[in-house]
C-alpha cells in the first residue's frame, strides 16, 4: 500500500475560518501514524493529464488568477493563495502516479492525501473548494494512458460529486457512483441524473441518517452496480464529512462505518483501489476516519 503526500499541498492556504484548511493535512498525518504504509512524494502533475478533463483556457484562467499575495476568490467559497496552483498540480501528480502503481501491479492499493480537493470542479468551473477534478483525471489516466476498458469511481463524500459527474458524464468506460446527503450543497445528484450512457448512479441519503442506512443502501444498490460493472480499477473520492462530528453536513457516520465501507469496496476490481482525499472538516473525526479507511487499504493491500 502506497500513501502519496507532498509538503506543497500545505501551500494552498485558505482565509481564516475557512473549513478546508492547511491543518487538515496534519489531521490526516495523525490518522496515518501507526499504520505501516509506504510513503511517496506526489510528483508535479503533467498539465496534459489535466487537459483530459479540463480545456486549456480553463487551466490558464486558474493559473492566471493565482495572486502574488493574499487571496483571489473564484466563487463564494473557493479561494486561491500564491501556492494553490502548485498544490493542485501535486494532487494531480499524486493520483496519476498512484494509478500507475496500482495498474502496473507495483502496489495493490494507494491513498493520495492532497489538497485542494477536486470532486466539485466542473469542466470549466472551480467551485466548492476545488480547482481540478483529481479523481476524474485519475480515471482518465487509467483509461486513456493504460488502456483499461472499465473503471469505476465511488464518491462517499457527504456532498454530491457534481464535478466528477460533469467530467465523466459522457465517459462510457467509467461507472460513477456518488452517495450524498440530499438536500445539501451543491444541490445536484438526483437519482434521475444517469449520465450519457446510464453509467452514473446517484444515491441520496437523508439528513440525520447514519451508518446503518448507508450500509443498507450500499448493499442494495451500489455493490450490485459495481458487481455488474466489473471494473478493473476502483477509484474512491474519499471525503470524510459524512462523519457525525462534521460541521458542514448532517449525516451520522462513525469511523467504523468508513472501515466497513472500505473493506467491502476492496472486494471489487480485484482489490485494485486508489483513493483520494476530498472533504472532512472536523479534525479529530478526519484523523479517526482516515485511520480506519487507510488501515483497511493497508490490510487489504498486503
Ligand atoms: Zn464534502
Amino acid at each position: 500500500m502506497l500513501v502519496f503526500t507532498h509538503p506543497v499541498c500545505q501551500h494552498h492556504v485558505t482565509p481564516p475560518g475557512h473549513p478546508e484548511r492547511v491543518e487538515r493535512l496534519a489531521a490526516v498525518e495523525r490518522g496515518l501514524a501507526g499504520l505501516s504504509v509506504e510513503r511517496r512524494d506526489c510528483p508535479i502533475g503533467d498539465e496534459a493529464e489535466v487537459l483530459r478533463c479540463h480545456p486549456a483556457r480553463y487551466v490558464e484562467r486558474v493559473k492566471s488568477a493565482v495572486p502574488r499575495e493574499g487571496w483571489a476568490q473564484l466563487d463564494g467559497d473557493t479561494f486561491l493563495s500564491p501556492g494553490s496552483f502548485q498544490a493542485a498540480m501535486r494532487a494531480v501528480g499524486g493520483i496519476c502516479e498512484a494509478v500507475d502503481a496500482v495498474v502496473s501491479g507495483a502496489a495493490k492499493t494507494a491513498f493520495v492525501a492532497g489538497r485542494p480537493p477536486g470532486h466539485h470542479a466542473e469542466c470549466e468551473t472551480a467551485m466548492g473548494f476545488c480547482l481540478f477534478g483529481t479523481v476524474a483525471i485519475g480515471a482518465k489516466r487509467a483509461l486513456d494512458h493504460h488502456g483499461l476498458g472499465r473503471v469505476a469511481v465511488v464518491d462517499f463524500d457527504v456532498h454530491h460529486g457534481n464535478g466528477t459527474q460533469d467530467l465523466l458524464w459522457n465517459e462510457g468506460r467509467c461507472l460513477f457512483v456518488s452517495s450524498h446527503q440530499m438536500p445539501l450543497y451543491p444541490g445536484s445528484g438526483r437519482p434521475d441524473e444517469r449520465g450519457a450512457h446510464g453509467q452514473v448512479l446517484n444515491v441520496a441519503l437523508r439528513e440525520g441518517s447514519g451508518g446503518a442506512a448507508m450500509r443498507e443502501v450500499y448493499e442494495r444498490t451500489v455493490f450490485p452496480a459495481l458487481a455488474d460493472w466489473g471494473p478493473e480499477l476502483l477509484l474512491i473520492s474519499a471525503g470524510f464529512d459524512a462523519h457525525a462530528d462534521d460541521p458542514l453536513a448532517g449525516l451520522e457516520w462513525q469511523a467504523e462505518d468508513y472501515r466497513w465501507l472500505t473493506d467491502r469496496m476492496c472486494d471489487f476490481a480485484g482489490g485494485r483501489v486508489v483513493s483520494t482525499l476530498e472533504g472532512g472538516y472536523d479534525l479529530d473525526a478526519l484523523a479517526a476516519s482516515v485511520a480506519a479507511h487507510v488501515g483497511v487499504l493497508e490490510e487489504r493491500g498486503r
